[in-house]
């Protein structure tokens, strides 16, 4: 079994270490879970990542390298199948409750049963997606695992960590999903941000089964919020912990309002479009027409909230 931990001694304090988690189905190879040791010696899982072996194999080895500590609790920055589909079966091995959001509860509703496929359609129709694109644009449900019987206790934005003893303060930071949340250590200037902030890469806004109301608002609110908070170093949800939070924060900031320019002055030449006609016009990472099914699907998700934005702003 390969250790997946790393010791990161310039960036990390000693009581968070970071765990290399792989992803077997995602763009991503790995997201960055944590384990938070507690004064008492036990500690908290930080985004166990995945539900599959691989995953586990890696939580299992940092928990071994770590001297096998009691496991007070796991907590999840948000409810994304990549970073939090494990937590249920650990919840269960080690009887310990789930710390999540009350907004991630959607995304752990949706799993449960098959009115995803109607919401979805309806939105492919709203878009106004062709019918002959449609069915393949409806992809499959991002099920979580079952996670009915799980102890979950739930925590908004200003709460305390339960059982890290008054270490870390949870940051509430949505805008990547409705419930998505931070975990600061005033002590350390370290901020967990799960997908809020990323260190090599935009993140996208509004994907999951809650987007809240306005989530580029959200989002921009939330950059806002940790400009202010200013932590020395974030731990990400994927890849390592970086410093120059300011600097990724400006950039992050920078994204989001270009493509709103670039969306209002598409809506402004052309206010007609429906939001598929309007997708093929603007610039994507990869030309329109080489995106898949599942690319373009996301693609107009963010369009949509772009979109919305700027409906909001508007009123
Ligand atoms: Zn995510």
């Amino acid at each position: 079994m390969a250790s997946q931990t790393e010791p990161e001694p310039t960036l990390l304090p000693a009581e968070v270490t970071r765990i290399r988690i792989p992803i077997t189905d995602g763009s991503e190879p790995e997201t960055s879970g944590y384990l938070l040791r507690h004064a008492n010696d036990s500690v908290t899982i930080v985004d166990p990542g995945e539900s599959s072996s691989l995953a586990r194999s890696a939580v299992d080895c940092a928990l071994a390298s770590a001297g096998s500590p009691a496991v007070a609790a796991i907590f999840v920055t948000h409810a994304h199948r990549d970073h939090a589909a494990g937590a249920p079966a650990l919840a269960r091995r080690y009887d310990v409750p789930v710390i999540i959001h009350p907004a991630e509860l959607a995304e752990t509703e949706a799993s449960r049963d098959d009115s995803w496929r109607e919401r979805r359609n309806r939105q492919l129709r709203e878009w106004g997606v062709p019918k002959d694109q449609a069915k393949a644009m409806l992809g499959s449900p991002h099920l979580l695992p079952d996670w009915q019987d799980i102890k979950l206790l739930l925590v908004t934005d200003g709460e305390l960590l339960p059982f890290s003893n008054e270490r870390f303060q949870v940051v509430g930071v949505p805008g990547h999903t409705a419930g998505s949340l931070a975990l600061f250590a005033v002590a350390d200037s370290l901020l967990l941000s799960g997908d809020h902030l990323l260190g090599h890469r935009h993140v996208g806004v509004g994907i999951g089964a809650d987007s809240g109301i306005d989530p580029i608002g959200d989002q921009l609110a939330s950059l806002e919020r940790l400009r202010n908070i200013g932590p020395a170093v974030i731990a990400p949800g994927h890849g390592g912990p970086f410093a120059k939070v300011e600097d990724r924060i400006t950039s992050e900031r920078a994204h989001l309002l270009r493509r709103l320019a670039e969306v209002r002055s598409s809506l402004d030449r052309a206010p007609t479009l429906s939001l598929w006609q309007r997708a093929a016009t603007l610039t994507w990472r990869r030309p329109w027409a080489e995106l898949d099914s599942r690319q373009r699907r996301v693609a107009l998700t963010q369009l949509a909230h772009f979109v919305s934005h700027l409906d909001h702003v508007r009123e």
